[in-house]
């Protein structure tokens, strides 16, 4: 059975080069595998783990979810098996569910996708037809809980592999941040200087779970997208002296520098260590607090890589992710969302070579979306989300069937009060202006 297939590796710096056979090697070879392999070791070994990909070196923490043993028929069923039988189960649903895929979700899953998107962009999707009674989600367990949150609740969310988590989510959990605003609060206290800013403002990046958006909407604070994180924390400095920004130290770094904030006005939070492994000075003197997180696929990428792409192809394009290390968005030519990422190519009227540092299946989509143009991944290891790869059709084959068989397996539900202050700073986010 193939997994992530040859799709992963169609796009190699060797195939721009030459148009040659890809030759690109992956990050792991257990990309071959289906994901099912990696919860059986974790059931024989008792530890949650991420599976092959960019982010399986990362500790997953003992909170995350476990998938339960796939039944084997879907296991040992080819690729046609599993299409037929996925496109018969969508058309006895009819428009009674909706399958949403991410950017970063694999071909061979978003070939049966009703809408593709980013996270936000997909959880809005789902507004569109209220008429579903399931929403089946192939990105990983936060976005699916964004649904979740935005949808009704005669709406039932599912993600197809429980597994299918965010390392970069996970390094911020509810009790740490708990920990780290209590140790804030006492170095801050808790009154508004003379311009009615409060000490410190609470904003989360969408990729968190519901508990820490949550969490903002109780705290007088707010959620930002890729695409957003200007004008949201623009809102925050408006209303605080500073800002805790959790979880992605690079996103918070890159748009807190374009906004002129001094790098050492920037104090990491390891949430390992007491004060997050501050002095008090340097708290007190902060601007942005950043929360010791990353994103396994976007750390991945180098200044190095784009010395090579500049040194082989003069005039290249270089667009990266945000999420990426700020010495690598200072290199690159521009950099955005995945939504900015697309619109600049597509903006783009003459054939042209483009360089770009985000995850390789949306690489890949794009590149044969826009054969006119040259499109690769700055990566030369091909390496996708280990997350977002645990979506096999397996898993969608499953879930669909049993949902004509009326189960819901899989449901992803979060807590009402949880909902109603997420709710409440994702708001705050949709009514932010720049
Ligand atoms: S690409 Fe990074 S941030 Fe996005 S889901 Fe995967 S691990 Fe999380």
């Amino acid at each position: 059975m193939s997994s992530v297939n040859t799709a992963i590796q169609l796009i190699t710096r060797e195939q721009a080069e030459k148009g040659a056979a890809a030759k690109g090697s992956t990050c792991s070879p257990a990309l071959a595998k289906g994901p099912w392999d990696y919860d059986l070791a974790e059931a024989l070994a008792g530890v949650p783990a991420y599976g092959p990909g960019a982010s399986s070196a990362d500790p997953a923490p003992a909170g995350t979810p476990r998938q339960g043993q796939l039944p084997e028929e879907y296991k040992r069923a080819s690729d046609a098996e599993l299409g037929e039988r996925i496109r018969a189960a969508k058309a006895a649903l009819g428009e009674r569910a909706v399958i949403l895929g991410h950017f970063y979700q694999r071909d061979e899953v978003i070939q049966y996708a009703d809408f593709v998107g980013d996270s936000f962009q997909l959880a809005n999707a789902a507004l569109t037809r209220p008429e579903a009674e399931a929403i089946i989600f192939c990105g990983v367990h936060f976005m699916a809980e964004t649904a979740d949150i935005l949808s009704t609740l005669d709406q039932a969310v599912i993600l197809p592999n429980l597994a299918a988590g965010c390392s970069m989510a996970d390094m911020a959990d509810a009790d740490s941040v708990e920990e780290c605003w209590e140790q804030l609060a006492e170095i801050f206290g808790a009154e508004p200087d003379a311009e009615g800013r409060v000490p410190v403002i609470p904003v989360t990046y969408m990729n968190s779970s519901a508990a820490l958006k949550a969490f903002c909407g109780e705290h007088g604070g707010i959620v930002c997208t890729s695409s957003n994180a200007k004008t949201v924390l623009e809102w925050a400095f408006q209303r605080g002296q500073r800002v805790l920004f959790f979880p992605d130290q690079h996103l918070g770094r890159n748009t807190a520098k374009a906004l002129g904030v001094p790098l050492d006005q920037m104090p990491m939070w390891n949430p390992r260590k007491d004060l997050g492994g501050n002095d008090e000075q340097a708290l007190l003197d902060s601007r942005v607090i950043l929360w010791h997180g990353f994103c396994s696929v976007h750390k991945r990428f180098s200044v190095a890589q784009i010395d090579k792409a500049r040194a082989d192809f003069p005039g290249v394009q270089v667009i990266v992710h945000p999420e990426c290390p700020m010495e690598v968005v200072d290199a690159a030519d521009s950099a955005g969302s995945t939504d900015f990422i697309k619109k600049a190519i597509a903006a783009a009227t003459e054939p042209t070579t483009f360089a770009i540092g985000t995850e390789i299946n949306m690489v890949n989509r794009l590149a044969a979306e826009y054969p006119q143009h040259t499109i690769f991944c700055l990566d030369p290891v091909i390496c996708p989300c280990s997350t977002m790869y645990r979506i096999h059709p397996g898993y969608l084959a499953w879930v669909l069937e049993e949902l004509v068989a009326g189960r819901v397996v899989n449901r992803i539900t979060v807590d009402h009060n949880v909902q109603a202050n997420a709710r409440t700073a994702l708001e705050r986010m949709l009514a932010a202006r720049p």
